[in-house]
């Protein structure tokens, strides 16, 4: 133990245990990247072996966009993105980016042209002080040298989203986000960071309005996936 330590000891992020990481050792075997070839192509929802799609995505009349996603909403890596999304623990953000290549090469999309990020409303940003998933998205820009563009603005206010249930949320107009003036999509390959995809309902609604800038191809990527699409 360094001698620092002895004065600010380092603890688990998940279990509050002393640790000489972000997770103790025991926290450490609890994180597994979530395997591509298990989970649906179009929403990275759980699926039946030998289908390629899950129930809802066969049936679904919505935009489709691909999303991915690094980790389950679970334990430890639930325990991080809530760090990073309430506790003011921005910095968490560069620990995870290395993941989001090794998920990216491991799932086999095409490498992005440019890279953009899901924007929250004013009033979080004015609770938190910041947006995660622009945290996120900086944080693996910055690693892999890829142009970070915020493309997206929210449209007006949506207090009124807070009281939703979780299926109207998925009905939510794409009339929520509106695009940014600014460089020409066309014929780019776009890639959508996000911190947690639960019904998948904002990345396509996202991936609604890029759509208007013409891009080739548009992706979602998370740091986390909830585990069923209607929790
Ligand atoms: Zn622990
Ligand atoms: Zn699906």
């Amino acid at each position: 133990m360094r001698l620092f330590d002895l004065f600010y000891p380092t603890l688990c992020l998940h279990c509050g245990d002393l640790s000489e990481a972000l997770f103790c050792k025991s926290c450490q075997t609890l994180i597994e990247l979530l395997e591509p070839k298990d989970r649906c192509v179009t929403c990275f929802g759980e699926k039946e072996d030998g289908t390629l799609t899950c129930k809802s995505c066969r049936f679904e009349r919505e935009e489709v966009v691909m999303m991915g996603a690094l980790f389950e909403y679970l334990g430890p890596m639930m325990s991080l993105t809530r760090s990073l999304k309430f506790k003011k623990m921005g910095y968490l953000a560069k620990n995870v980016a290395p993941f989001f290549v090794v998920q990216l090469e491991k799932i086999g999309w095409e490498w992005p042209d440019l890279v953009t990020y899901v924007p929250r409303n004013w009033f979080k940003n004015l609770l938190r002080g910041y947006n995660q998933s622009y945290l996120l998205a900086r944080a693996f820009c910055q690693l892999t040298r890829l142009p970070l563009l915020p493309l997206l603005k929210q449209k007006g206010e949506s207090f009124s989203q807070i009281k939703l249930s979780k299926k109207e949320r998925r009905k939510l107009p794409v009339s929520q986000f509106q695009l940014k003036k600014g460089g020409s999509l066309f014929g780019k390959n776009i890639l959508i960071i996000d911190d947690v995809i639960t019904t998948g309902a904002t990345g396509r609604a996202c991936a609604a309005v890029l759509r208007g800038g013409d891009p080739k191809e548009i992706r979602v990527m998370a740091l986390c996936r909830a585990g069923s699409k209607d929790s």
